[in-house]
């Protein structure tokens, strides 16, 4: 760290007291050279984690999943720029509830849940690699399973 007036590196740190509302450490640093002093908050950096299908954990990647999400959407009427949009709103949602971790599947059913809002034939695709459908008869049942829904969907609207 250096001193943010002269850039010298010698710094002494003055008082370190816990700043409980940040969840910080709070410290007064003075500068050896130009005696001037400041502030620095100390705070955890605690990335959301996934865990993943075989029990390990990766972070969060929101270009991850936007690489995931781009992979089912193209050739469909789903832009990359809808699916950046997508990929945002599930992060901030994640960061909102204060979530720390999240296992893969959860994550999949999110993605899927907002494919099918967005775009029907993106989120077949999407479930497809997803699911990992088995044959073509898992993957009819989805979409008659999409099919259902739409009708209570039309059914409710009326
Ligand atoms: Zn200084």
């Amino acid at each position: 760290m250096k001193c943010p007036f002269c850039s010298h590196e010698e710094l002494k740190v003055t008082d370190s007291r816990d700043a409980v509302e940040f969840n910080a450490i709070r410290r007064r640093r003075e500068c050896a050279h130009c005696m001037k002093r400041f502030t620095t908050f100390e705070t955890i950096d605690l990335s959301l984690q996934v865990k993943k299908r075989d029990g390990t954990y990766e972070d969060f990647s929101q270009d991850k999943l936007t690489h995931g999400m781009d992979a089912a959407c193209r050739h469909t009427r789903v832009s990359h720029d809808q699916v950046r949009a997508v990929a945002y709103k599930i992060k901030s949602d994640l960061m909102a509830n204060g979530s720390r971790e999240i296992s893969s599947r959860e994550l999949g059913d999110i993605v899927m849940r907002q494919l099918k809002e967005t775009d029907v034939v993106a989120y077949i695709r999407f479930a497809c690699v997803y699911k990992r459908f088995k044959d073509i008869r898992e993957l009819l049942e989805a979409i008659q399973e999409l099919e259902q829904g739409e009708m209570i969907h039309a059914t409710e609207k009326s």
